[in-house]
């Protein structure tokens, strides 16, 4: 018998999560915010990391932190959150406290693919269910699924990776009703759209909203939280690890999200950008780019294999989604960068299109 024989075959039927190389190159693969933080900023962590104390265990519970993003991003009174080494742990967290034989987690296809990694490292039944091909929700499809498997937990993410659209609100509130597991509306693009399902916790108490500060800036300290009733988040807890947020990512996110206003400009610019990027695309010749509501556009050529390899020789790395889902064939996904970023692509774009024309 071989060592690998002992690990799982669900285990050994994955394939690791292949992060690109991208030294030196222009990187609108990874939705991550462009900008450092401002210099007075840097200066203000610098004096606080050289002192924290590292000799130490973190704080298993901040309770000063929980309440300072609680205020800072909106959750309700009467909620609690529970926080996680960036949200792909909280996923996790969950995928493990509903994993009891035979119980199933539910989302859409195509969807951010953690869900579905997660899910069968957990040992749970995984259900895709397909998006349209405009990437709306299949309503009846999905209530259809809901009503014959019971999922134990379902995974909507809003704006959704890798489509960047936000599902209709009423086929959210559907889903909410009909489900008697517990809903995760994924919010990790949250700040590039208005609107968010956290106000809505009190009317549905299956729901828990998780967030990221990654897509706002702050991807490098891996911090996310889930935000819901608290007898359901107090279970949760039991399965966190109790130092999973580091000293430096406590000290980092208590001075950063203090002056979050700083994060809010970026990402407001990145709106802006999107809008701007989006309105060039459509003028190029032989491109469908999909409405977007988060820092990255979703765009479908006819030679996208080509155009991705092109658009790497011009230093410029995005994302090839084009045989991830059928639903995404010829589908190309780039971040929003900064202005300059953005007038590289699009120059680099061009010259790539023509060149494969
Ligand atoms: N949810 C969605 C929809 C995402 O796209 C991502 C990251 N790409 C995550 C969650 C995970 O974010 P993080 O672990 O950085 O918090």
């Amino acid at each position: 018998m071989s060592l690998l024989d002992l690990i799982r075959p669900e285990i050994r039927a994955l394939s690791a999560y292949h992060v690109q190389p991208a030294q030196g190159m222009v990187k609108l693969d990874a939705m991550e915010n462009p900008w450092p933080l401002p210099d007075a900023l840097q200066q203000k962590l610098g004096d606080r990391l050289a002192q924290a104390a590292y000799n130490r265990y973190p704080d298993a519970n901040p309770e000063g932190l929980k309440q300072l993003i609680s205020t800072v991003f909106g959750v309700p009174s009467g909620f609690s959150v529970l926080l996680g080494n960036g949200s792909d742990e909280l996923i996790q967290i969950l995928a493990q406290a509903v994993a009891q034989p035979g119980a199933t987690m539910l989302s859409v296809e195509p969807a951010f693919v953690m869900f579905k990694v997660l899910a069968n490292a957990c040992g749970l039944n995984y259900l895709g269910v397909s998006l349209r091909e405009d990437f709306s929700l299949d309503l009846d499809a999905m209530l259809k699924v809901i009503r014959a498997e019971q999922p134990a937990l379902i995974f909507l993410a809003i704006p959704n990776n890798p489509t960047g659209n936000a599902f209709h609100p009423e086929s959210v509130q559907a889903i909410l009703k009909e489900a008697k597991g517990i809903v995760v509306i994924d919010e990790a693009y949250f700040p590039f759209r208005d609107g968010s399902y956290l106000p809505a916790l009190a009317d549905y108490p299956n729901m828990l909203v998780m967030r990221t500060v990654s897509k706002l800036g702050l991807a490098g300290i891996r911090l996310g939280f889930l935000a819901g009733a608290p007898a359901l988040l107090a279970e949760l807890e039991k399965l966190r690890l109790p130092y999973n947020v580091s000293v430096a990512t406590q000290v980092i996110a208590e001075t950063v999200l203090a002056e979050a206003e700083t994060l809010n400009a970026q990402t407001l610019r990145l709106r802006q950008e999107r809008e701007r990027l989006f309105a060039a695309l459509k003028e190029i010749e032989g491109v469908h780019p999909f409405e977007s509501e988060a820092n990255f556009i979703l765009l479908r050529v006819s030679n996208a294999q080509a155009v991705f390899d092109a658009l790497k020789r011009h230093g410029i790395l995005i994302k090839n989604l084009s045989s991830a889902h059928a639903l995404l064939r010829g589908c190309l996904r780039v971040t929003v960068g900064t202005p300059e970023e953005n007038d590289r692509f699009l120059d680099a774009f061009q010259a790539s299109m023509l060149a494969v024309a």
